[in-house]
């Protein structure tokens, strides 16, 4: 047994990730006077959020008429009828005061004349339940909307005397035998000791895990480490075959160009000039939802209409813009466009191209964030101790496709829901729970196993492979020929971690075991996203399969749920939740308004 000695920390609330998400719930808790500790692996504000660029959805109605009901039919309609109805409606309801509460908290908005918050339109977004026109609901602060959440957070949980732990890598979580969360178990990266934090509550929000794929927008740090976590803790996976192509990336680098660049009124065209996208969305046009805007750019390229040498990319046209907007409302995609593609957007349109951005699926939560463990009696039981919120979370309200600024908000929402769930729920006056030796020893072991690993495949050359797996074979269209391929190489690739090679077997910032853990916590996510893929018999949302074209609510609107053991995935099911939370009598949604239906653009 591999013996480490570490420092132990009592909190009520530990809070793993400093991102959007990590940072509402650790400023809720603190608010509430619960001992609160925020762990992160990066400097909180280098976290992905820092990142977002277009903005955070709400309906205000600052800029025309708006009403949540329909922010809730479009997240419904957008999630191709696979989200939560509960939480879905949670979100819409609660978005306006979490927004006006980080306004609050002091994020610069941009401004209308009066003074209100500007809202930019973004796809899928519109009024009068899909039959009205589109709807300027996305609050922006420029185009560094998650750069300005990120510092207001940051600064206000300092002030609420939440305790930072940075650069403190999370390696598993700590769990009793009665499954019960009990803490987590942490490396300080820039001195080599070991941490053991004992808390009541634990809440994971470590993000995504873009970096599963070879192109992606997201940082490298979005590595999937909470579900990587959750399933060494037993725990599944929810909807992870779900994942969200951009359609804007630039072309080589994958460097992310906001949506709110089309909804600040840029095109995209073929290489005959065309705007297709009018073709294909009649009514939504540019500002269609991202997975379906993906698939007709997939399909322009494939029919021979790509742009550029190898005509293997479309043109992003802002140019005939006026300057100034650009200058104001989108000068940080302007650089990024010089820096990463060497266009001046003023006068040339920006190649891009569909870029992995977002995974729907994560660790399944209900509306107070907390992790669910479905049972065959209870489909939403309840993980004691363990909170899930953000990107590694699935709370369900993005189901099968996300729309545009509805991370942003999710982020919050669910941050500060968590927040008030653990107001209620973590008894102040009880035991900070002991530790559980056998589950730190446990963790331990696995660190000093790969530590130490001697084996054939370096990491980076492993995490390579996987990546280009991923790309190939779990893609915007996807078919039963590559999606079992996909599996066969996914479930070799994962048998190689028994064979890994790291080279450096220090302590003190070892970046080398450091990203050989983070491939260990990729390796189970991408492995669950191929396996549920391979599974699903239809086509919804982000999920495009060749073979069964349509969407078949009758035998799959359902969630898949992944238990990933090493190489071994185990599928089951949990039922969507139809139920809202209230109904049009008491003040709801007509549930007929949201009835499944084909989803038409
Ligand atoms: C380029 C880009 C632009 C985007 N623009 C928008 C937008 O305009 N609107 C919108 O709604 N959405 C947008 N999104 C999506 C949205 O930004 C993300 O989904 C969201 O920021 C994720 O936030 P998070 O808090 O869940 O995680 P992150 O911000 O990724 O933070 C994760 C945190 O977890 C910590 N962490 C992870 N693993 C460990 C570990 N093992 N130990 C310790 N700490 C750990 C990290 O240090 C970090 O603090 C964008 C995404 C990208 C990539």
């Amino acid at each position: 047994m591999a013996e480490y000695e570490y420092e132990t920390h009592d909190y009520d609330c530990v809070v793993v990730g400093a991102g959007g998400a990590g940072l509402r719930a650790t400023l809720g808790m603190a608010e509430q006077g619960l001992r609160t500790a925020c762990i992160s692996k990066v400097f909180p504000t280098r976290s992905h959020t820092v990142a977002a660029q277009g903005g955070i959805a709400a309906s205000l109605g600052n800029m025309g008429p708006d009403s949540w009901q329909w922010h809730m039919y479009d997240t419904v309609k957008g999630s191709d009828w696979l989200g939560d109805t509960d939480a879905m409606e949670y979100l819409a309801r609660e978005a306006p005061k979490a927004v006006y509460e980080l306004e609050h908290y002091g994020v610069p908005f941009s401004r209308t004349e009066e003074g209100k918050i500007y809202q930019r339109p973004f796809g899928g977004h519109t009024t009068e339940f899909g039959e009205g026109p589109a709807v300027q609901r996305t609050c922006a602060a420029a185009d560094r909307t998650g750069h300005a959440i990120l510092h207001t957070l940051y600064g206000q949980s300092l002030k609420q005397k939440a305790e930072f732990y940075i650069e403190y890598f999370a390696i598993d979580l700590i769990m009793s035998d009665d499954g019960v969360c009990t803490g987590v178990v942490c490396w300080k990266l820039d001195d080599g000791t070991m941490h053991v934090f004992n808390a009541k509550m634990v809440v994971l929000a470590t993000g995504g895990y873009g970096r599963a794929y070879f192109s992606a927008t997201s940082a490298h740090t979005c590595t999937g480490d909470g579900g990587g976590m959750a399933a060494r803790a037993g725990l599944p996976m929810q909807d992870m075959e779900f994942v969200q192509f951009h359609p804007t990336g630039i072309y080589g680098s994958g460097c992310l160009i906001t949506e709110g660049a089309r909804g600040e009124g840029g095109y995209l065209t073929n290489s005959e000039g065309e705007r297709f996208m009018e073709r294909y969305a009649p009514n939504y046009k540019d500002l269609a939802p991202r997975d379906y805007v993906s698939r007709c750019m997939t399909m322009e390229i494939r029919e021979g209409r790509g742009v550029g040498a190898g005509k293997d990319h479309i043109h992003l046209n802002l140019n005939h813009l006026p300057k100034e907007a650009l200058a104001e409302r989108l000068p940080g995609i302007s650089e990024s466009a010089k820096i990463f593609a060497g266009v001046d957007v003023n006068k040339e349109p920006i190649p891009v191209l569909p870029t992995v951005h977002y995974n729907m699926g994560g660790i399944p939560t209900n509306y107070f964030g907390e992790v669910l463990h479905p049972t065959k009696d209870n489909p939403n039981a309840v993980v004691p101790g363990l909170m899930a919120v953000g990107e590694a979370g699935c709370a369900s309200v993005h189901g099968a496709n996300r729309l545009g600024s509805n991370s942003l908000i999710d982020l919050v929402v669910f941050g500060r829901a968590a927040a008030i769930r653990a107001g209620t729920v973590v008894d102040r006056d009880a035991a900070i729970p002991a530790t559980h030796k056998p589950s730190v020893d446990k963790a331990f072991d696995r660190f000093d196993k790969l530590r130490h690993a001697n084996g054939a495949n370096p990491t980076a050359d492993l995490r390579l492979e996987m990546q280009k797996a991923m790309q190939e074979d779990a893609a915007v269209f996807r078919t039963d020929k590559t999606l079992k391929e996909g599996v066969e190489k996914m479930t070799s690739i994962t048998g190689k971690m028994d064979d890994i090679h790291v080279t450096d077997r220090s302590l003190v910032w070892n970046t080398d075991l450091m990203e050989t853990l983070e491939l260990g916590n990729l390796m189970p996510n991408a492995l669950a996203t191929i396996v549920s893929a391979e599974a699903r018999k239809e086509s919804r949302g982000a999920h495009a399969h060749e073979d069964y074209a349509t969407r078949d609510d009758k035998n799959w609107r359902v969630h898949t749920i992944s238990h990933v053991d090493g190489a071994k995935v185990t599928l089951s099911h949990r039922p969507v939740i139809t139920k809202p939370l209230s109904t049009e009598k008491e003040g709801g949604i007509d549930l007929k308004r949201i009835a499944p239906k084909v989803r038409t653009f």
